[in-house]
């Protein structure tokens, strides 16, 4: 029999590795990964590893002798440059050809470049890999200011952390509101959460050139002024990496209608014996009715461990509602669900302690906890709930 091959090396291939592993599979198993690490999760890797304070140890899902000890051949360094689903065959460089009797594709994300003027200088970084992270750490522990480019996740919590090592930042968003997707009212607690503790926040403004020779010395703004600026942080968003699965052939989404890999209940692809999890895949969502590509960290966990359950026959449907978190500044938040709606709010947006709900004709699509923990299982229930939620029970949410 062919080994299982799972390519990737983020959160989906590893917990997708064990549970293959936990649920009885003992046959062949290989793991290909294009980075030189052991399959790691990225959260930390704008937070407490990003400011020191969590060693590489703190990223990795398994350690790195669980792979041996499982008999699972770990392949770090080595990309999947092709597939051949009717061969039923994986190209890899170096390794060549590695034919596969089942093959799960967890090949995440790239980051997006902004295409302006200096964008390949010195000191202009981007946040994806633990190298990335590593060189990111060791500007922030120099001087002068920090621009962070992009008000999205991974712009807010850079922000953040570089405020917490004590540097100067702004950070320029072209939307009116950072984090933008939530909605002015649940932006506002984030945006008042980074002006307390002294992030400049400039909105509306778009970045149309990066001045310095080899190095970066500033960033220019589309209203002409340019900030100056020793390290500059780019975060606007990222593309799936579908590369693999196109060129073969398996049915993929066009980016206008999310991108991803589109694929059926059970995690499995257009193509046989081939599985998709993590950022790439779309998903059918029971509850939504409609496909869910979400990038977010307990997606790629939940997927992973579902496509390996259904690769190896459990035919189960995917039926979990989408949850994220992030940590800023004095800020902790959780979210179970979808942000599409209109916003009603429980607590004290002042204090940044409340639930925020996303509601649309009395249906709760969503629920986000800010500093308020342990209440997304009740969450959860109003969710699912299939008639209407009336508002008082919402704005009566937190005590
Ligand atoms: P990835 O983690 O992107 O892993 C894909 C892996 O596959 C990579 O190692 C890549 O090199 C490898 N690969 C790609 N193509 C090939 C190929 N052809 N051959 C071999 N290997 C290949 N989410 C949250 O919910 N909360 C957070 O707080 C949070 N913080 C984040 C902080 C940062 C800095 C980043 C970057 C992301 C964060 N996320 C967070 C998002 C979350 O990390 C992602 O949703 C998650 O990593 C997706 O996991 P994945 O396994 O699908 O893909
Ligand atoms: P993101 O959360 O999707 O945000 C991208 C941001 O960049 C948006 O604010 C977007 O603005 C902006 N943008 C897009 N194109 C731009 C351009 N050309 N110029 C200026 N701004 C532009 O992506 P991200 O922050 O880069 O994070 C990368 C990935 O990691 C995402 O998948 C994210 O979910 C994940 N992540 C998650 C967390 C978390 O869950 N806590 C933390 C870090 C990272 P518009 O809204 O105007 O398009």
């Amino acid at each position: 029999m062919e080994p299982i091959v799972v390519v990737g090396g983020g959160l989906a291939a590893a917990r997708a590795t064990e549970t293959l592993r936990t649920e009885g599979y003992d046959g062949d198993l290989v793991v290909v990964t294009g980075e030189p690490e052991v399959p790691y999760e990225r959260p930390p890797l704008s937070k407490d590893y990003l400011r020191g304070e969590a060693g590489r140890d703190a990223l990795r899902t398994l350690d790195a002798d669980w792979y041996a000890d499982h008999g699972v051949d770990l392949r770090t360094s080595t990309t999947a440059v092709g597939l051949d689903v009717a061969a039923r065959s994986v190209s890899t460089a170096p390794d060549g050809a590695l034919r596969y009797s089942r093959l799960l594709l967890a090949t995440g994300s790239r980051v997006r470049r902004l295409d302006v003027p200096g964008g390949g200088l010195d000191g202009v970084h981007s946040l994806r890999s633990v190298a990335d992270a590593d060189r990111l750490a060791e500007a922030l522990a120099g001087d002068g200011p920090v621009v962070v480019v992009g008000d999205g996740w991974i712009g807010m919590e850079v922000a953040a952390s570089a405020r917490q090592l004590g540097r100067d930042v702004t950070l320029v968003g072209r939307g009116r509101h950072p984090l933008g997707a939530l909605g002015p009212e649940v932006s506002a607690i984030f945006a008042a959460e980074h002006e307390a503790h002294g992030v400049r926040l400039l909105a509306g403004r778009s970045v149309t050139a990066f001045e310095g020779t080899a190095r970066v010395t500033g960033v220019t703004l589309d209203d002409g002024v340019t900030l100056e600026a020793s390290t500059v942080v780019v975060g606007i968003g990222v593309t799936p990496e579908v590369g693999l699965a196109e060129a073969a052939g398996i049915e993929v989404r066009t980016a206008e209608a999310g991108g991803g890999i589109t694929v059926d209940p059970t995690l499995r692809t257009s193509a046989p014996e081939v599985w998709a999890a993590g950022d790439i895949a779309a998903v059918p969502s029971p509850r939504y009715a409609k496909l869910l590509r979400i990038e977010h960290w307990a997606v790629a966990d939940s997927t992973g461990a579902h496509a390996a359950r259904s690769m190896l026959g459990s035919g189960r449907e995917y039926d979990e509602l989408p949850y994220f978190f992030s940590d800023q500044l004095d800020l902790g938040m959780e979210a179970k669900g979808l942000t599409e709606g209109d916003v009603v709010l429980s607590g004290s947006a002042e204090d940044r302690e409340c639930v925020a709900f996303w509601v649309t004709r009395d249906r709760v699509e969503g629920a986000m906890g800010i500093n308020v923990w342990d209440r997304m299982d009740d969450a959860e229930e109003l969710i699912r709930r299939d008639g209407p939620v009336d508002r008082a029970t919402l704005e009566g949410f937190v005590a």
